[in-house]
Order: C-alpha cells, then structure tokens, then sequence
C-alpha cells in the first residue's frame, strides 16, 4: 500500500508537470482527485488495510491528496499567467498607479526657443559632426596653428581616425568639435548664398568642471550670407531675439572684440535682468549689490561679426561679391540668465527636483 501511495504521487507530479493548458491540467485534477480518482479510491482501499496500520495511511492518503492539489494549482496559475490559482478580479476602487510625465531638459527647451526665433526671422536649423578634424575646426575659420586655442589643452584630440566617421582620413588630426562654428565651413563649400542659417549642437573642452564650466557644453551657431548683407543687418536680427529672448524692455550693446574668424568682431550684452532700470543714487546700491551682473549692469550673451573674408576665400567664395554676419551664443549662458540657474552642473547632475522645474 505504501509503494502504491508513493508510486501515484511520482506518476502524478510527472504528469501535472508535463501538462500544457488548463483542459490538460483538469483533466489531471479528476484522474486524482475526483469522485473516482486514484487518490479518492486509496482512501476506499484503507478499509481492506489492518486497522493498527489505517491511522498512519490516512495521514500517508492525505499527504498526497495535498502534494497533489498543490500541484495542480502551481501548475495552473503558471499556464494561466496569473499570480494565483485562483481568479483574480480588478479591485476598481483602488487608486491608479500614477506615471510621472518627462518634460522638455531645460537645455532642450532653450535650444528650441532659440531656434523658434531664428526660425521666424527665416533661419533655418543645420547640423553637423561632433567629431571635427582641425581642417574644419581651426583653418577654414582662419583660425592659425599658433593660435591659443589650438593648443591641446584647449581641444579634445583623439588619438586616432573615429571608427564611425564616414570621412576617409586626412592628414589632419581629428578632434571633438571644439565650437559649432566648423559646421559653417562644412555648409558653405556644399552650397551658395544667399542663405541664413543656425547651428545648434554640442561642444566640448578639456575645462575643469565648476559652477561655470563644464568640458561639455551647447552652442548655437548663426550665419546670413549674402551678396548685400550689413553690419545693421545682424544688429537688427540680434536686438530681435534677444527681445524676444528676454523681454521688450531689454536694451543691448555692442563692444569691440577679437575673433579670428569675423572682422569686424563684436561682444554683445543686454542690459541685466534682475537690475536694468535701476538708476539714480537711490538704485546705485541696488546695482552694486547685483549678483547676476555684478554691479555692471550689462551681461554677455554672445559674440558676432563680420565673416572674415578670408573664410570666404577658404570654402571657395568670392569675398568681394558676398557679405555675411556670423553669431554663436552658449545655450548654458542663455539658460542662466534666462532662469536664475547658479551652477552649470545642475544641468547634467539629472537632479529631478531641478528638471521638474521647467
Ligand atoms: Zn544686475
């Protein structure tokens, strides 16, 4: 009696385990368990037992009636997929489990405010690699090998020719795009003004990381060129966006400065956010004490010019038969003047306290 208890629970277990679907596992629960089951008929079978002996096969009977049960049960919920053998219905009166919604990265969303500008003013958004050779990075933008800025601590090189760029390998070296303004030589040796365009993207250097630097970071580029392009022409574009940018009330200015691919070049500043209007004596305190500005009362936001004519003469253009303006701004600086933001980390830190706020 006992080899034939342990014989049907070996043959059951295989038995529920090989099977496939719910049909096959009920029919499994009545060959054992059912008004004629093997099971139930062991239980019939204890009266022919010596009654000394019927105690211990009952709990023997039982033990296998439960092995066997939960068998058919794991199996069961396992076919169906569900936690439990049992039926599980949807408790409507519980709460949902919300999802948090994403939202637009605030360098994102600066850089598509700037473009919408651009955009409107008949601009339009061109891209290009991050990974540069010093061709398109330093020389086309008149940019000499004794230039600062060419020194390695100022550019990232790569060791070697970049496995995913399509380019076949020239003698330059090659680099990680040290401004976007390379992209303005890519796009003028494959096209011909008139055109305006801007140039958003990533660029990166070898800085040290604190509140104001960060060895990446988001340029947006512009260029118009054409055969009558002015000086007036970029002034009026950039007292536009920066209007647009920061308020109507904004005033700007332009101060001379140095860049090699622009001649004549300019600094531009608006008047600072936070303390522009104060004047008088009775500001001046206010001024002094202005942590955005510093007590200047004016803030960079970006530097432009006049495209150096031997740029022109680099991508094959004519520079006595066409002009153009060139901008570039960093996305970072605008996002900070535009929002109050202290420290450039917190926007690569994915801090979701901070991201939830824009
Ligand atoms: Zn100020």
């Amino acid at each position: 009696m006992k080899e034939k208890i342990k014989e049907i629970e070996q043959n059951a277990l295989a038995e529920i385990a090989s099977s496939k679907n719910s049909d096959s596992i009920e029919k499994m629960r009545v060959k054992y368990l059912g008004r004629k089951g093997l099971v139930t008929e062991l239980f019939k079978k204890m009266g022919e037992a010596r009654p000394e002996e019927r105690a211990g096969l009952g709990q023997l009977i039982n033990s296998l009636k439960g092995v066997v049960a939960r068998a058919l049960d794991e199996k069961t919920s396992i076919v169906s997929g569900s936690g439990g053998a049992k039926i599980e219905k949807i408790d409507i009166t519980l709460p949902g489990v919300a999802r948090e919604v994403g939202s637009v990265h605030p360098v994102s969303k600066t850089i598509n405010q700037i473009c919408e500008i651009f955009i409107s003013l008949g601009f339009r958004v061109v891209e290009g690699p991050e990974i540069e050779n010093e061709h398109y990075n330093f020389e086309a933008l008149n940019i000499p090998l004794e230039h600062p800025s060419r020194d390695a601590f100022d550019t990232f090189y790569l060791s070697d020719k970049p496995v995913a760029c399509a380019e076949p390998l020239s003698k330059h070296k090659w680099l990680l795009r040290s401004h976007t303004s390379p992209v303005q030589a890519r796009f003028m040796e494959k096209n011909k003004p008139p055109f305006s365009i801007i140039i958003p993207g990533k660029v990166f250097r070898p800085d040290a990381t604190d509140a104001s630097h960060s060895f990446m970071f988001h340029q947006v580029e512009g260029l118009a060129v054409s055969e009558s392009v002015k000086f007036s022409d970029l002034k009026g574009v950039l007292t536009i966006f920066a209007k647009r940018m920061f308020g109507e009330k904004i005033k700007m200015r332009f101060r001379p400065s140095f860049f090699p691919f622009t001649e004549p070049s300019a600094e531009v500043d608006i008047s600072c956010i936070l303390c522009s209007g104060a004047k008088g004596p009775a500001a001046r305190d206010t001024r002094q004490k202005c942590g955005l500005c510093g007590g200047k009362g004016w803030l960079e936001i970006l530097g432009a010019g006049m495209v150096n004519p031997r740029v022109f003469k680099n991508v094959g253009y004519d520079p006595d038969k066409v002009a153009g303006f060139a901008f570039g701004m960093g996305v970072e600086r605008i996002a900070i003047l535009k929002y109050g933001i202290t420290d450039i980390r917190m926007f690569f830190e994915n801090d979701l306290r901070f991201l939830k706020q824009f």
